[in-house]
This record gives structure tokens, sequence and C-alpha cells, in this order.
């Protein structure tokens, strides 16, 4: 087994470094993930991913790989949709990959999911399991072809194969080590999406997630070239982090601001433009908000996990009162935004909101999000890209972080309640 192991590796070593090499050339951002962080052996390389019909009923989905990895398939309801869960897979695959429709198969996406761990989000056009899973060596290059089947099935056998593989999520530990020495407030920024959920995606294929990935770097920079506060991030690659993390994560690190980042969309009105600061509320300011928020709570969905807290989810009356206090500092945080941000840039009519986003949750952290602009604006798709427009408008968020903390100085810190907060015990 081994010896034959090495056989095949000798003879993949010419398309891995064929493979490698291409990536290397077609993303820049590949370099400093392959290996070089945590020691570990490069990542399997994915060259392409294809959907094929597999006879009656069968879909197949066959990815192709520069090293064998381990492979495990599971589906899950609401929506319909199957995932594949891979060891990191650095893919290099064309824009129009998984966005047409075969058999049962409507599109696939894919990403990053975890640190070591990559994932791929199958949405299905009707009821269907998971076959055979299958890894062969094309002798022709060497590559590995990883092939997955999806069988249809009746809603009945979906829904038993749903729930036999009820995926529990695994909590993980929180990426920013927290430095309880530094008294400097310390600045959450929360780049929305990522990994296997792009987000609102643009005309042009321009994801959300990338965009305000660009956006949250610019802050950060910008908020630490200042040396007044201490700056994380909830998320800090192309990784997708469920929303209760995110909100973990800030919790967890005692964290005085959180600013969410986003950007939307609206396909049937490419005129409507400009910026929303919104801060949580379990009651939407108007029908509009509440859609947008229901939309982006649905992230986890997206990204294959299932949300386990429920909207409106407050511990106790503790909670509720220390919720209600913090959601003032929120409110005031936003207004100082909004007179920052209105000079450098579109604002949209109404431009401070309230829905009940999952991120804006917290108890203990004041807490906005932003969205930025719509990607269905030409105009704002195309400010939201300029490096001009993003220093401009960091530069504002800037001061009205300054702004925020320069007044909350006059109050006693560490803000009593805040601190006396129960905060709920977090598993490993
Ligand atoms: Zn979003």
């Amino acid at each position: 087994m081994l010896a034959s192991h090495r056989w095949i590796r000798r003879r993949l070593l010419r398309s891995m470094i064929l493979a490698v090499s291409f990536a290397l050339i077609a993303s820049p951002s590949v370099r400093a993930q392959d290996g070089d962080r945590t020691g570990r052996a490069p990542a399997a390389v994915a060259i392409a991913a294809e959907l094929s019909n597999g006879g009656p009923g069968i879909t197949k989905l066959t990815l192709t790989l520069s090293k064998p990895i381990e492979a495990r398939a599971f589906v899950m309801e609401r929506p319909d949709r199957a995932v594949i869960d891979l060891a990191e897979v650095n893919f290099q695959l064309g824009a129009e990959t998984g966005r047409k429709r075969e058999g049962v198969v409507s599109s696939f996406r894919y990403g990053l999911f975890a640190p070591g761990r990559s994932r791929i989000v199958v949405d299905l056009a009707q009821p269907a399991t998971v076959g055979r899973i299958e890894t062969v060596t094309r002798p022709r290059d060497g590559a590995v072809l990883l092939t997955v089947e999806f069988q249809r099935s009746d809603r009945e056998g979906f829904k038993r194969a749903a729930v036999a593989s009820d995926p529990a999520p695994q909590p993980r530990k929180a990426m920013a080590p927290v430095e309880p020495m530094d008294a400097r407030p310390l600045i959450m920024v929360d780049a929305g999406h990522g990994g296997t959920d792009p987000g609102a995606i643009a005309a042009t294929g321009v994801f959300e997630k990338d965009i305000v990935f660009g956006f949250a770097q610019a802050l950060v920079t910008r908020l630490e070239s200042g040396g007044r506060y201490r700056v994380r991030m909830t998320r800090d690659r192309d990784v997708f982090v469920p929303l209760s993390e995110r909100v973990r994560i800030a919790r967890e690190a005692k964290a005085d601001l959180f600013v969410s980042i986003h950007a939307d969309s609206i396909q049937s009105a490419p005129q409507v433009r400009g910026a929303t600061i919104y801060t949580g509320s379990e009651k939407a300011t108007d029908a509009e908000s509440a859609r947008l928020a229901e939309r982006e709570n649905r992230a986890d969905a997206a990204a294959g996990t299932e949300s386990n807290e429920g909207p409106g989810h407050v511990a106790d009356i503790l909670q509720e009162l220390t919720l209600r206090e913090t959601r003032t500092f929120s409110s005031g945080f936003a207004k100082g935004l909004m007179t920052q941000l209105g000079p450098v840039m579109e604002m949209s009519p109404k431009p401070h909101r309230e829905a009940g986003f999952m991120v804006l949750r917290s108890p203990d952290v004041p807490s906005v999000l932003v969205e930025l602009g719509y990607l269905s604006s030409k105009r704002d798709l195309d400010l939201l890209q300029s490096d001009a427009w993003r220093a401009d408008v960091t530069g504002g968020m800037a001061k009205a972080i300054d702004a925020f903390f320069g007044s909350r100085t006059s109050l006693t810190r560490p803000n009593p309640p805040r601190r006396s907060a129960a905060i709920a015990p977090v598993s490993p």
C-alpha cells in the first residue's frame, strides 16, 4: 500500500508541479496559503470540477485533483442541498464553474470552510441522496479524479438521509488571541460571508465576500496605523465563519465595538445606490430591512450549516437589560458614523435602520452592520472597487470610531453593566 502510494506520488509529481505553478500564476494570494504558515504540506490543487450524467436519475460531480484527499458527503434540507467535506483544497477553477444545471444538481459553490478543511455545497434541483464516492487515478497524466454520485430519490428517502447525516457544527476556537494586558479599545472588524458563502454576486461575477474583505482589511490597516486601538478580524482569509461564531469571537475577545461590513444587491433596481447603517433590533424599521436581515441571516444555510440559535435568543433578564443598554451605544455610534460618512460617500435615503441581524446580537458589544452600497449599481460597484473611495470611507469610519471612544471616556470604564453581564459559557 505504502509502496504503491510512493509510486503514484512519483508519477504525479510532474502534473502536480504543472498544476501548482499554474495556481501561482493564476492567483498570487494562493502563495501565502500554501502550507508556509503552518508548516503543513501544500493543499491538493483542484483544476476542474464537472457535472455529468451517470445514468438514470444519477448525476456525478467529478473533481480533478493533484493528489488523493479525504472526502465525505451528506445531504441537508431547507434548502435541499448536499455538502461535500474535503481536506483543504486549493480551488483553481474557472469563474463559470458550478453555475450550470445538470440532472439533480442545480448549481454548486466551493471554498475554504475552516482552516485545513474545504467544502463544496451542491444545490439540489430535486431530492437526491449521496451514492458512491470514488477516487481513481487517470493513467494518461496521473491526475486524481474524485467522483461523488447523487441519486434522485423521493421526499421521504431524502428526509431520512438528511436526518441520518445531521452534521452538528463543530464549535471552533476564536481566531485571534486575546491580549488582556493591553488597555486600548478592541475593535472587531467583521468581513461578511467568505469561503463557501459568496454573499451577493455582481453581474460582472465579483463576489460580495471579496469586496467586503478587501474593505475590511483596509479599515484594519487604517485603525492600526493610528495606534489607539487593538484591531481584530472575525475572518482573516477567504474562509466561512458561521454567524453565531462571529458573535462568539467578538464576545470572547471582549471587543469594545463590532463593525460588520457588507454590500447589498437588488438586481431588479440597478438605479438604487448608497450605504445604509444597521443596528440590531427584534423589530425591523421597515419591510425592506427585515427582508435584508433575513437574507443575511441565511448565510449559514448557504454554506451548508444550520445556525443553532433562533432569532431573539436572549439568555436571561440581565442579558436583556445589558442588550438594551448596549443598543443605545450602538445607535449612538451609528449616528456618528452617518455624520462622518455623509460627506465622503453616497448614503441611502434612510441611512440608519434597524433589523434583526444575527451578527448584531451580542448583548455586551456595541455592534453595527454597514451595507456599503449595491453590487447591482454600476456606479456603486465601481466605487466599491476604487482605492481612493475606500481610503475616504475607511478614513470616515476611523473618525467616527475616534469620536465614539472619545465620548465614552467620560463614562466610567470599564462600563459596569457590561462587565457584570453574565457571559454565556462557551464550549471549547
Ligand atoms: Zn452580505
